[in-house]
């Protein structure tokens, strides 16, 4: 089998389908695996994974063509290759289902576009989920964050709004958990970090010996984003540093210094805040 896309979804799908044995080829056109949700080395990481558990994985390579060919179905590749299945699995992402809304006035791009009181450009129509393009918790611009408790939270916001309320949305975040043939990673927030003009300092760390890896990116003294592989024990500690901003103080320099005291220094000052 061969499956086009490597994203969040895709590798839920090849997950289950490594589980039951599948010969299975992934390919994929950006320059690592789960590319919208791993830093660059990360990515690489979960590929040479993987590779070793016996999936065969092409990045950098885009399809361009899939055509009947002697009973079995020619995979066309970008990089002028061709691969043969008997079945290609699409998981080229999800998209809001907004052409229906066409001709309604209600501002939509890649989604509807939302206040951070969950209105439309449209009054009195309110929207919430995956179909938003809310605004970002760091961006405060408009961003599709397609992720469970988004969708909760901007529910409650516009259900509240809706019978006369005035609740408002601290914005959208990027919250990610992946399990990838046994392989955990997550990331949160901006775990691409901000350049230096603009406060941005990071930390990466590779441990070989046990896949694990971690990067803290940092704007000023507070977390912005991370990311991370096979780091199970207190992981939520990042999403709590990185969701209340709170100001690190000394405890930036301790964790640029040393990255896995990232749940001593949300003890001392996320979780002292709250
Ligand atoms: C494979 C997969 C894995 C995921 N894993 C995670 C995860 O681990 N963690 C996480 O936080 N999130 C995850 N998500 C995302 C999560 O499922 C969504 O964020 C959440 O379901 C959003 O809720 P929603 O109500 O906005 O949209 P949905 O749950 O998509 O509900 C929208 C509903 O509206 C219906 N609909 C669409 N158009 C119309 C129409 N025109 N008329 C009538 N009905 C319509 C759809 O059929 C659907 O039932 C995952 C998503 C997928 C696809």
């Amino acid at each position: 089998m061969l499956q086009l896309g490597a994203g969040f979804i895709g590798c839920i799908i090849m997950e289950a389908l490594a589980a039951r044995g599948v010969t299975l080829t992934v390919v994929e056109m950006g320059d690592r695996m789960v590319p919208r949700m791993m830093t660059p080395t990360a990515g690489a990481m979960i590929k040479q994974w993987v590779e070793g558990k016996g999936v065969a994985v092409h990045c950098n390579t885009a399809i361009t063509a899939v055509a009947q060919k002697d009973g079995a179905l020619a995979v066309k590749l970008g990089t002028g290759g061709e691969l043969t299945a008997d079945l290609v699995i699409c998981a080229a992402g999800v998209r809001p289902n907004i052409e229906f809304l066409a001709g309604s006035g209600i501002s939509m791009e890649r989604g509807i576009r939302v206040d951070n009181a969950m209105r439309t450009s449209v009054a009195d129509i309110y929207a919430a989920g995956d179909v938003t393009e809310a605004l970002g918790f760091h961006t405060g611009k408009p961003e599709l964050n397609a992720i469970q408790p988004n969708a909760v939270d901007q529910a409650r916001i516009a259900a509240h709004n809706m019978a006369g309320g005035a609740a408002v949305s601290g914005g959208s975040l990027a919250i990610n958990v992946l399990d990838t043939l046994g392989l955990i990673s997550t990331s949160f927030g901006q775990w691409q970090g901000v350049p230096k003009e603009q406060g941005g300092a990071g930390v990466e760390l590779v441990d070989p010996a046990r896949n694990g890896y971690l990067s803290l990116q940092f704007k000023d003294d507070v977390l912005i984003g991370a990311t991370s592989i096979g780091w199970t024990e207190h992981v939520g500690a990042l999403r709590g540093l990185v969701q209340t901003q709170a100001p690190l103080g000394p405890w930036k320099e301790r964790l640029l210094a040393d990255p896995t005291q990232f749940m001593a220094a949300y003890l001392a000052t996320a979780q002292k805040a709250a």
